[in-house]
């Protein structure tokens, strides 16, 4: 199995959008695929129709042995959610000391090909045990004026975790998101991701589609909300590049 983590420290950059629609292609793709909703605000959960869930990732994370009977289906074939509960907001304290425990739960799993981890905006101990856990990361990052900026701080963290925790931990690719082309500014924000990151830009970039905000209050995914919008052949597209880079970690 190999896990991947979807962060940055921003808000509403795209990153459970990102989490929901990759992981629905990527097991619309044949893949066996268990999206982790590490975010307790819970979008992820509920973007896929589970809302007022009982238990979850937070009794997963104190009692590992339990995972399997935590994981529930969703609407489409082969994909999984490990949902987040509010009581995961009081982890982020209890975390502070325990950066593998996210590890240990992801132990537990032998029934899936890709894990897909939704993190919080912030660099927290939950996030610290996302970037402890997973394989590779995927940042997504919104195309506006202010994409670059914070940055640093999560590249420090992925340093700082690589060398203390998780040697493995590789930087899978950045995925510009929101992308206006109609606006100069998106156009020169996405030149100037390229020359920042260079190849590691992910050349599927995802547009501002009105259907991907929708998607989720039909509980859905965008593959199946809407196939032929704009934003679903961007994530189908990435779903492809992504598997291409997972393949050779
Ligand atoms: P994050 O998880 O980083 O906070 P979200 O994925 O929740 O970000 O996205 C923030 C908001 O923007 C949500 O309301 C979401 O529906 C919307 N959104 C995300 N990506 C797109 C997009 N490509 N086009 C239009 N709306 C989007
Ligand atoms: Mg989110």
């Amino acid at each position: 199995m190999k896990t991947l983590g979807i962060v940055n420290q921003k808000g509403g950059v795209g990153k459970t959008t990102t989490a929901i629609n990759l992981a629905a292609y990527l097991a619309a793709g044949g893949r066996r695929v268990l999206l982790i909703d590490m975010d307790p605000q819970g979008n992820a959960s509920s973007g896929l129709g589970l809302r007022g869930v009982e238990a979850g990732l937070y009794e997963a994370l104190g009692s590992p042995e339990r995972t399997a009977d935590l994981i529930v289906g969703t609407g489409q074939e082969r994909l999984s959610v490990l949902p987040a509960t509010p009581d995961l907001a009081g982890a982020g304290v209890e975390l502070a000391d325990e950066p593998y425990a996210l590890h240990a739960v992801l132990e537990q799993l032998s029934d899936f090909d890709v894990a897909i981890i939704d993190a919080p905006p912030s660099l927290g101990p939950l996030t610290i045990n996302v970037l402890a856990a997973a394989d590779a990361l995927l940042i997504p990052l919104q195309a506006e004026y202010y994409a670059l900026e914070g940055l640093a701080g999560l590249t420090e963290t992925v340093d700082r975790v690589r060398a203390a925790l998780n040697p493995r931990l590789k930087v899978l690719g950045v995925a510009i998101t929101m992308f206006d082309g109609r606006t100069n500014l998106a156009q020169e924000v996405e030149q100037s991701v390229r020359q920042h990151f260079g190849e590691l830009v992910f050349w599927s970039v995802i547009p501002r589609n009105v259907r991907l905000s929708e998607a989720p209050s039909f509980a859905k995914a965008i593959n199946q909300f809407a196939p032929l919008s704009s934003g679903a052949a961007a994530y189908k597209r990435l779903a492809e590049e992504v598997m291409q880079r997972v393949e050779k970690i």
